[in-house]
């Protein structure tokens, strides 16, 4: 035996952020996979009630350093955090260990850079010798780097946007959704240096195969909730012999299954599993080519 197995403790540990904007979704996502926990009274911890799981509730940029040492076994934070702490580990020398095991459908963002209005920006070269204000240092430190370009970079901790007004810097480096801040602030978005998204990730230290095999299935169930958010189940009624056109309008599905319909006549029944949403639009060109009684129920549950 030459690997460490980690088996400290029966039960697995996810790390989420304890209140901001992934929390909600996070805490649902770990509901809508079956999780039924009980908020200890320091509401630091989720204890899973009926899976070995338990949650703990942090700031978001611990997340990596906790599974890095393996006090938690998962954790759930934006690709933005993940850049930065394996970009702030490599310059201190320090291998990363965190793994990503896959990505989450929210927490959806950028990384960007916005200049005040009234700055006349003419591409990344326009930043050369600026002070650029960020949380984000070392994501910032490789984009000027890749673009060989010197600049000042101002570390804040929070307030990012106001700090051109303030005098602190010239232009900024911070996080986009929307870009209603930005807005509000007189701000322009000029480039994106990141894509970001909420993602699951993982220790590399091998876990007991009780631990392991919890990982699998959480993952599996993880796939199967946001497989089913935009899948619709499609039943309707249509002549055989238009089956083929019927097929072409079906969005996103995989073989139907055809059922035949009691009766004389050539009509079947199609039940099928469409991987995204349904319009009335294609409701409307579904009957357009014969098909009748339609109907399109909510997906609940999905496992491949
Ligand atoms: P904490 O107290 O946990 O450190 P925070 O202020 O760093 O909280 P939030 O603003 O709640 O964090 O954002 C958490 C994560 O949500 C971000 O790191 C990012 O991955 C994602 N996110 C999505 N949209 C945005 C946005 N418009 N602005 C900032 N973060 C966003
Ligand atoms: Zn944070």
């Amino acid at each position: 035996m030459d690997k460490p197995i980690n088996d400290k403790a029966a039960r697995l540990k996810l790390a989420i952020q304890k209140s901001g904007r992934l929390t909600d979704h996070s805490l649902d996502l770990m509901s809508k996979c079956g999780l039924k926990y009980s908020r200890g009274k320091d509401q630091l911890i989720c204890y899973g009630e009926n899976m070995p799981l338990d949650v703990l509730l942090v700031r978001d940029d611990d997340i990596p350093d906790l599974v890095q040492q393996d006090v938690c076994e998962l954790g759930i934070v934006g690709l933005n955090v993940i850049e930065e702490k394996r970009l702030a580990f490599e310059a201190k020398g320090i291998k990363p260990l965190f793994e990503q095991l896959m990505l989450l459908d929210y927490g959806k963002c950028r990384l960007s850079i916005a200049v005040p209005d009234g700055f006349e920006y003419k591409g990344p070269q326009s930043l050369a010798g600026k002070r650029i204000a960020t949380t984000y240092p070392n994501i910032l430190a490789r984009y000027l780097a890749d673009h060989s370009i010197e600049a000042e970079i101002v570390t804040l901790s929070g307030a990012v946007e106001i700090a051109p007004r303030l005098g602190r810097a010239d232009v900024i480096c911070d996080l986009v959704s929307t870009g209603s801040t930005l807005l509000a602030n007189h701000l322009k978005e000029v480039e994106t240096i990141l894509l970001s998204q909420a993602a699951v990730i993982r220790t590399p230290v091998p876990v007991s195969e009780a631990k392991q095999d919890w990982i699998h299935r959480l993952a599996v169930r993880i796939e199967g909730v946001q497989q089913v958010k935009e899948s619709k189940y499609i039943m309707l009624h249509a002549p055989r012999s238009r089956l083929d056109e019927i097929r072409k309008l079906l969005p996103g599905s995989e073989s139907p299954t055809i059922i035949p319909l009691d009766g004389p006549g050539d009509k079947v029944v199609v039940h099928a599993v469409c991987r995204e949403n349904v319009f009335w639009e294609t409701l409307e060109s579904l009957k357009k080519v014969g098909a009748s009684s339609l109907l399109v129920l909510p997906v609940e549950k999905m496992l491949p």
